[in-house]
């Protein structure tokens, strides 16, 4: 059960993103997490998605595995896509350069790999690049999904539509009967607004079966020191001091630093969430063309990714 693993307080969650719908990708991320001793992956809404990350867990031989999907609200980061604007672009090449998931190339977005970053956006000087909104729609994704099996739905609020996040919360509510995670940060929202949400989110559903994921900064965590981790604990610490019956759970900007940052600021949590800079220390590995005949590589990347696993569950 999903539930005795975050009782553990030493829960390493691997974040493929939720809008990364990189069917090979994925299967790579799992295949080495899952190895090197993840047991709890965060995936797109997304059948095919789930179906290969299956398919690695079966390779890895790991069969106590737990998944999660991610659904959000309109416009909140994690289901937002780049779109370029050919009127404005010079074709410079600076987004791709920055692109973290090599969703650009020839300015051109290869939708479902990109995870709504905004790192492309930031570094283009002719303003070029927007963002739509791709949030999934629940009746059409979640039935199916649902009935073949999934251990945790997580839903990104991190907005002020306060109508649209009622409806969708409670159509998760109404259809799925197991743990529930709530992804909220700072972003938006006041701290007070924030325990305020939680409440409200969580007040007819049973103690210690939702999730609040700190959310420090939402895909942040390139780099791998205390300043990247800050927010995620400053964030923990608001929901820790509401004192609500719910597991939290660190992410967003979480590295190998987390855990000992939050240890310092006393923050109990149940895991880590790791995304971004779990998916940048694997990235030359299951980048490479040999990956899945060359025992070598994953072997190098389980020895890569081990020290941040370990930080969370030792
Ligand atoms: S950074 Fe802007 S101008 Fe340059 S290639 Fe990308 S979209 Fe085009
Ligand atoms: S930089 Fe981020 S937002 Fe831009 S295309 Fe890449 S993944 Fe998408």
């Amino acid at each position: 059960m999903l539930k005795e693993l975050l009782d553990t307080n030493h829960c390493f969650k691997l974040v493929c993103g939720a809008g990364n719908e990189d069917i090979e990708e994925i299967k790579k991320l799992v295949y080495v997490y899952a190895s090197a001793g993840c047991r709890f992956f965060d995936l797109s809404a997304n059948e095919d998605v789930i179906a290969a990350a299956r398919d690695a867990l079966d390779m890895a031989r790991v069969y106590d595995a737990y998944l999660c999907i991610s659904v959000g609200i309109k416009n909140d980061p994690h289901v937002n896509k780049a779109v370029i604007d050919y009127n404005r672009c010079v074709n410079c090449g600076s987004c791709e350069g920055v692109c973290p998931q090599g969703a650009i190339h020839y300015a051109k977005v290869k939708k479902y790999k990109c995870i709504g970053c905004g790192k492309c956006w930031k570094v283009c000087s002719r303003a070029a690049i927007s963002y739509v909104s791709e949030e999934k729609n629940l009746d059409e994704v979640l039935p199916a999904i649902v009935e073949k099996g999934i251990d945790c739905i997580e839903f990104h609020a991190m907005g002020n539509d306060e109508d649209e996040i009622e409806a969708k919360w409670k159509y998760i509510n109404d259809n799925y009967e197991g743990i529930l995670s709530i992804c909220t940060s700072r972003g938006k929202l006041s701290d007070e607004a924030i325990v305020e949400r939680i409440k409200k989110m969580t007040e007819n559903r049973k103690p210690y079966t939702t999730i609040v994921q700190a959310d420090g900064f939402p895909m942040s965590g390139g780099e791998d020191n205390y300043k990247t981790t800050l927010q995620a604990v400053a964030t923990a610490e608001i929901i820790q001091n509401s004192k609500l019956p719910v597991y939290l759970m660190l992410s967003g900007g979480t590295n190998t630093k987390t855990t000992e940052l939050a240890k310092m600021c006393d923050i109990r949590y149940c895991g880590v969430a790791v995304g971004s800079f779990a998916r940048k220390i694997v990235k030359r590995y299951i980048q490479r063309p040999d990956f899945w005949t060359n025992p070598r590589i994953l072997t190098d990347a389980v020895e890569a990714v081990k020290p941040l696993i370990d930080s969370v569950i030792l």
